[in-house]
């Protein structure tokens, strides 16, 4: 039951940005109404991090995040920073540990960080409303009136935190698009990244057999490029070095991967020039069999290393390390980690992401035109940027 109806701050979604708005913005003795139109806080961090959330990344720097505004996330990235955010973690004795790349990870479930946030909020009396639809939102005066199926309420303030696009099963919708474009603010186009990419059917044909087999490996489109994990799958491709690029990727596009990050295997050949081994054989010593098998089928080579031509090298090692293949999509919001794209940070303030136009008018988080790459580093953007309006409303 909500008595007061007039708020300071009202922020619309309850996830990872809205929590850690409304508590610190409670804690500066404002009264802040959160309200979701789900039934679950937070479901995205819950899911996150198979189940354990990966809520931060050390190397955090905004050479990290894609926006059209490169510059954009530095102010509030800088002002609240992974450190800022463990520090909170070990006063609440939440166990965590590194896992790979500065990754962070809950020791125990996600939950964790749900319940601290959750806590936080009720120490500061943030008053939270589930399951609360917005039918219409205008702002009258000089306040924010929002009329839902729970009744009215206004505010001198409004922080929409509603994330983007990806997983609408538990709740993402565009309503915080639809409310920058009511309120004059532009959207960057938006996409899914952070996704897996599918392959047409002659091309998955092709790869079929090798469904289910990961391997070390450098994606890169252009200058970008990423060291990690990449995965066949009976759809295409995944495993985290394919959706780091696929934030990167367009349509009409191919990616080169390195299948041997870490040997030449053209000095490996020239080494064993003399060999009588077989191709077949002597690529086992780097692949898995079913790998070595298609490379090879591929390929259409199996002599042996003393009776390669230096064509038949020069070809082996540009398709081992300048792999090339063209995706024809992705497997859209339904698998992508997060959205690209969203409210056009130029129409926003990025010392306190107030829209420029609109006085009290907010945008955190996901929402933004602002996408962190696959390990922690858009949990930091949520928690950063909703520090960073909480600490100037
Ligand atoms: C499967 C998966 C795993 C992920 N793992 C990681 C990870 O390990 N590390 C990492 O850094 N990032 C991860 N992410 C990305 C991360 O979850 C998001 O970037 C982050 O949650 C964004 O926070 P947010 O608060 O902006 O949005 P969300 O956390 O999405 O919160 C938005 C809230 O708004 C509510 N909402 C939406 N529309 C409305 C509406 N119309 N009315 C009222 N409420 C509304 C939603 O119900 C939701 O509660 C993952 C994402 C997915 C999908």
């Amino acid at each position: 039951m909500v008595h007061n109806k007039e708020f300071d701050i009202i922020i619309i979604g309850a996830g990872a940005a809205g929590m850690m708005c409304a508590h610190i913005a409670a804690s500066k003795h404002k009264k802040v109404l959160l309200l979701d139109h789900s039934s679950r806080l937070a479901e995205k961090i819950r899911i996150s991090g198979g189940g354990r959330c990966n809520f931060t990344n050390v190397n955090t720097n905004p050479e990290c995040y894609l926006s059209q505004n490169k510059h954009f996330a530095t102010s509030a990235l800088s002002r609240y920073t992974p450190f800022h955010f463990t520090e909170i973690l070990d006063k609440y004795n939440i166990g965590y540990h590194e896992k790979t790349l500065g990754q962070l990870f809950c020791n125990e479930k996600s939950q964790a960080i749900i319940d601290l946030l959750d806590q936080l909020c009720q120490e500061n009396n943030v008053t939270r409303l589930m399951e609360t639809s917005i039918i219409s939102l205008d702002k009258i005066n000089g306040r924010f009136k929002l009329e839902t199926n729970r009744g009215i309420f206004n505010s001198e303030t409004l922080v929409v935190a509603c994330g983007g696009l990806s997983i609408p099963q538990i709740g993402a919708s565009g309503f915080g698009y639809q409310i920058a474009k009511q309120f004059g603010l532009k959207i960057i186009d938006t996409r899914p990244a952070l996704v897996p990419l599918t392959l047409n059917q002659e091309t998955l044909a092709s790869f079929s057999p090798l469904s289910g087999i990961s391997f070390d490996s450098i994606t890169s489109i252009g200058k970008v490029s990423f060291r990690e994990n990449s995965l066949f799958t009976h759809r295409g491709l995944s495993g985290p070095a394919i959706l780091q690029i696929s934030s990167y990727w367009q349509h009409g596009e191919s990616i080169k991967i390195n299948l041997l990050p870490d040997k030449a295997i053209k000095s490996e050949i020239l080494d064993n020039r003399s060999s009588n081994k077989l191709l077949r054989n002597f690529l086992h010593d780097f692949f898995s069999e079913r790998l070595t098998e298609r490379i090879c089928e591929l390929l259409g080579i199996n002599r042996q290393l003393s009776q390669l031509s230096n064509k038949d090298i020069d070809k082996i090692t540009s398709f081992i390390h300048n792999f090339e293949i063209l995706p024809n999509g992705s497997e859209g919001y339904k698998k992508a980690e997060v959205t690209k794209g969203g409210v056009d940070t130029k129409f926003l303030d990025s010392k306190s992401m107030m829209a420029k136009n609109i006085d009290g008018l907010y945008f955190i988080g996901e929402v933004v035109d602002v996408t962190g790459w696959l390990g922690g580093y858009n949990f930091q953007w949520a928690w950063s940027s909703a520090h960073a309006a909480a600490t100037s409303i």
